[in-house]
């Protein structure tokens, strides 16, 4: 079978990491089509305009993507072209595992955690009103005859929604996901205590959808204080269920706490249609030099092989990739913290080496 995906190289160390991810999928002897696509700063020189209809279409009639980082061109009227792109796919799910690969210098040994993001609301709603502003203005008017709260008038406003419905499905997303992947516990993720009616309505659904996954144990915990027991003991989370900001700044550390974004993969899920793409971005300052980590591209790589129903190719392909981390013979800088340019390899020799233990296990 011919699995039919489009493919995004993206912009800055995109087409690197991807390449790299590209050749490691095609080494597992699963067959591809790839459609390519484009987004960011490379659809802008060809066509004008950092999102073109033609990656929507593509995603639409393939339903599942790999993706490089992007860059949003500065003034290209998109505040993030990852989120116009999320947005219009409604691709509501962000899933990051950061699971320790022995081999990868961490503090800690033993984490093994599941970030699960909504991706379409909260303050990324993109509904802001400038400083000054006549509708700032008049938002500010209606804050004050209603509530009774003077807000000052050289406030800028971004607002922060939280729905049910996205609360919902979220919540449930991540709960699936811990039955099915033999999970044992989901916590959800929140400020209620300040935030009443938008944090306090998605604890409200979490817990209200928990009772329908008896087997699954429940709990939840304050944001703040979520920073400060991943960092003392991570190993006591599991499936972590977050609205999107705290997502964002939560799956960075925790891609911190496995060895950092060199490790980091993803995927964004909606009802049909899968996006698989590393957490970290383009990274420019590194653009062209075949120095950066494609790991997290190819255990991106590994989810999307997953997703298809590939479970033999998708094991194969991360005991190559966790291979070569334990060896540390053919690692890039960033796991090898401190080593002398000669002792760490670049990206495409990474690739080189997966696909030779790809090709290793196949004789053995
Ligand atoms: P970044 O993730 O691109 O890079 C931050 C730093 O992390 C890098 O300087 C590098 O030291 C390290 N790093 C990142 N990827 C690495 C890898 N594969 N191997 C080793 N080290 C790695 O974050 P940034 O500099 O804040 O963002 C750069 C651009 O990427 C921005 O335009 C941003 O909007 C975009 N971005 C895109 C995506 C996406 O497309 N999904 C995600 C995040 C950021």
């Amino acid at each position: 079978m011919t699995y039919n995906i489009t493919l995004i190289m993206g912009d800055g160390i995109g087409p690197e990491v991807t390449e790299a991810a590209k050749r490691v999928l095609e080494a597992t002897g699963v067959d591809f089509h790839w459609d390519l696509a484009y987004a960011g700063g490379s659809a802008q020189d060809m066509f004008g305009t950092p999102l073109p209809t033609s990656v929507f279409e593509s995603i639409r009639k393939n339903k599942v993507a790999l993706k490089g980082p992007v860059t949003t061109p500065v003034g290209s009227g998109f505040r993030s072209v990852n989120v116009a792109l999320r947005k219009g796919l409604d691709l509501y799910a962000c899933l990051r595992p950061c699971k320790i690969y022995p081999g990868v210098p961490t503090v800690f040994k033993d984490v093994d955690i599941v970030v699960v993001r909504e991706n379409t609301e909260d303050l990324y709603s993109g509904i802001e009103f400038e400083e000054g502003a006549p509708e700032t203005l008049k938002l500010l008017e209606l804050i004050a005859e209603t509530t009774g709260n003077a807000v000052r008038e050289d406030s800028g406003v971004s607002l922060k929604i939280i729905s049910e419905t996205c609360s919902r499905r979220i919540v449930k997303f991540a709960f699936d996901y811990a039955h099915a992947h033999r999970r044992k516990k989901v916590t959800a993720v929140h400020k209620a205590n300040i935030m009443k009616f938008s944090d306090g309505l998605f604890l409200a659904v979490a817990r209200e959808v928990a009772k329908d996954y008896p087997d699954i144990e429940f709990d939840d915990v304050i944001v703040d204080t979520l920073c400060m027991r991943l960092v003392r003991n991570p190993s006591q989370f599991d499936v972590l269920v977050l609205p999107n900001l705290y997502g964002d700044f939560i799956s960075e550390l925790c891609a911190g706490l496995v060895g950092g974004l060199g490790v980091a993969p993803g995927a964004n899920l909606g009802d049909e249609i899968t996006i698989f793409e590393p957490t970290h971005g383009s990274a420019p300052k590194y653009t062209g030099q075949n120095k950066v980590n494609p790991m997290a591209t190819m255990l991106s790589g590994v989810m999307m092989l997953r997703h298809l129903g590939e479970i033999e190719a998708a094991d194969r392909l991360e005991k190559a990739i966790a291979e070569v981390i334990a060896e540390g013979k053919n690692v890039t800088y960033d796991l090898k913290p401190g080593a002398p340019s000669d002792q760490v390899v670049g990206t495409s020799q990474v690739a080189d080496a997966v696909i030779e233990k790809l090709e290793e296990s196949s004789h053995s």
